[in-house]
């Protein structure tokens, strides 16, 4: 079977890492040359080499943009809830009547559930591990652990069941696609994402810049956590929303962009929407 011959050879590549690290003189520096001080290939990043029977269904899938030629885009906000922030951005997204995609970190919804208690219904929840640890430097079981627990705080908290998950720092290891993978979630990283440090106390310019830069298909990393950086997106919010939706996008959760892209794939890969003015 192509399984046991892949396993097979990814575990030789493994021993043979293994080896040259411990069975030469100077080991420290022909480890540290490796990266295996820091990252550990078996248990760590590469742990998927070793649990391939633990695929149920082979189909994990990571998304960071959606090829479609429908004129959509997909918010999201990640590490909250989190005072302050995530009231301001559900203000700002029930306003425009937006819906957006949550990636949320399951110790800060069990501290601040009422924060999005009743909020929620136009809006995608997904999971962003349980303390924002590097999920990369875990093992199988420990994100296994994690995302479960995870989950949980989901279900108790928002009644909602995540299918999308956000590796903490967009990192991904084997065992953090392995354990996505059993558990059915879709992986979504992001294509465009803000630049407060950039456009400090510009938030008109971090908006320009969001509009005229979207594609169709585009997902958009912003925070709903974090420091004062984030009132830069926080008050672009509005203008971004209304110059996208001038440049005719049609602003929607992370789960639609993905249906929308299935079910009409773009067969030109040309923009639809008229290019944006120098209008600001
Ligand atoms: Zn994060």
């Amino acid at each position: 079977m192509a399984g046991v011959s892949r396993r097979a050879v990814l575990g030789g590549a493994l021993l043979g890492a293994a080896g040259v690290a411990t069975g030469v003189a100077g080991a420290p520096l022909v480890r540290g040359w490796l990266g295996l001080d820091r990252l550990p290939v078996s248990g760590g990043y590469a742990a998927a080499a070793d649990h391939l029977e633990a695929v149920a269904n082979p189909a994990v899938s990571v998304h960071y943009y959606a090829q479609t030629a429908e004129p959509v885009v997909a918010f999201t906000f990640d590490d909250g809830p989190a005072p302050h922030w995530t009231p301001m951005v559900l203000d700002e997204l029930d306003k425009a009547q937006v819906p957006a995609t949550f990636f949320m970190v399951g110790r800060n919804l069990s501290e601040h559930a009422e924060l999005v208690r009743g909020r929620l219904a136009r809006h995608d929840v997904g999971s962003h591990s349980w303390q924002h640890d590097d999920l990369a430097t875990k093992d199988l079981a420990q994100i296994g652990d994690d995302l479960d627990r995870t989950q949980s705080a989901i279900r108790q908290y928002t009644g909602r069941t995540a299918t999308l998950f956000r590796p903490p720092y967009g990192h991904l290891g084997g065992s953090t696609l392995l354990a996505a993978d059993q558990r059915g979630y879709d992986i979504v990283l992001w294509s465009m994402e803000m630049h407060e440090n950039t456009y400090r106390n510009d938030p008109a310019g971090q908006a320009r810049y969001i509009v005229e830069s979207a594609r169709p298909g585009s997902i958009i990393l912003a925070h709903d956590a974090g420091g004062d950086q984030r009132l830069v997106t926080i008050r672009g919010l509005a203008a971004m929303f209304d110059g996208l939706r001038r440049r005719g996008f049609r602003l929607v959760t992370v789960s639609e962009l993905l249906s929308t892209a299935a079910a009409k794939p773009s067969t030109s890969g040309q923009m639809p929407v008229r290019a944006v003015g120098p209008s600001r």
